[in-house]
């Protein structure tokens, strides 16, 4: 019997997405708020410490001014890959050394320079970040310039198409990847549903993300559960990020191992119907 090959280049349709979808829209808001309100109510159970705030992890005390968004985006990238503490201990150093952080100083900067500042132990000596800064900032100038300020750039993009800026920070600007260009966003105190594989593992559990999806699905899903559950951007994606991974309580729920006996979310979740 002659079996028929699979033409590779038809496109299979997605089934696993069109589940998802299909089970985010079925549940509707009170369900999904009901959810989300079993994780917080859990996560409460499990720590006791202060509150986690995106502020903690920013460097500037606030983000008005060119300068300051260009300091947190300087931030980020250096601390990127390395110890926080360090970069925060040195910063003071990069503060001199970079014009204290003035876009349009640091962009006029000469690229020799670099030679000099790769061998100044109170900095920290990677050439291509060192570098970066003062790339950086040039771009920096053509968004200013665009734009009127960078708080107006970043603005021009709608809530909802923050994924969107997310990719755009870390296209545009010299080692700034993904990660760095997440902290600078939630830093700065824009509502980006920050994005962990704790988080998509906890909605790929409960049937709501495809697996192995990097696009803008996530954040699909995220904004739909907070409109259902009315909290801040940032609450919500702590909330996941922790009940998934743990962070700074006694345990995790929905771990790699999962702890389902402990789990409310036990009549929500779709994990046992999964292949896995
Ligand atoms: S029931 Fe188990 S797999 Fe499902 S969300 Fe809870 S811990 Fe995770």
């Amino acid at each position: 019997m002659s079996k028929t090959k699979k033409n590779p280049k038809t496109k299979q349709p997605d089934l696993a997405a069109t589940a998802a979808t299909e089970k985010l829209t079925s549940l509707g808001s009170s369900v999904l708020a009901k959810i989300y309100q079993k994780i917080s109510e859990k996560n409460h159970t499990l720590h006791d410490d202060e509150p986690v705030l995106a502020t903690t992890w920013a460097i500037g005390q606030q983000h008005v001014s060119d300068r300051d968004f260009y300091e947190e985006l300087c931030y980020h990238m250096f601390a990127a890959g390395f110890s926080r503490q360090v970069v925060r201990d040195k910063w003071p150093a990069h503060r001199q050394a970079f014009a204290d952080f003035d876009p349009s100083k640091v962009a006029m900067l000469d690229d020799d320079l670099i030679e000099t500042l790769v061998t100044d132990k109170a900095l920290i000596r990677n050439r291509r970040k060192l570098t970066a800064v003062i790339t950086n900032a040039r771009k920096l100038l053509v968004m200013i310039n665009d734009h009127g300020s960078v708080d107006s750039w970043l603005r021009s993009y709608p809530e909802a198409e923050f994924y969107l800026l997310h990719r755009k920070l870390a296209d545009t600007f010299d080692c700034v990847g993904r990660s760095a260009a997440e902290w600078f966003m939630l830093s700065t105190g824009l509502p980006y549903h920050f994005e962990t594989n704790d988080a998509r593992r906890l909605l790929g559990r409960l049937g709501l993300l495809p697996k192995g999806r990097k696009d803008e699905s996530y954040n699909r899903v995220m904004q739909t559960l907070q409109a259902a559950s009315g909290v801040s951007t940032w609450e919500i994606s702590i909330d996941l990020w922790r009940f998934a991974s743990g962070f700074r309580m006694q345990e995790s729920i929905c771990a790699e191992a999962p702890h389902c006996p402990k789990c409310p979310l036990w009549d929500d979740c779709d994990y046992f119907n999964q292949e896995n």
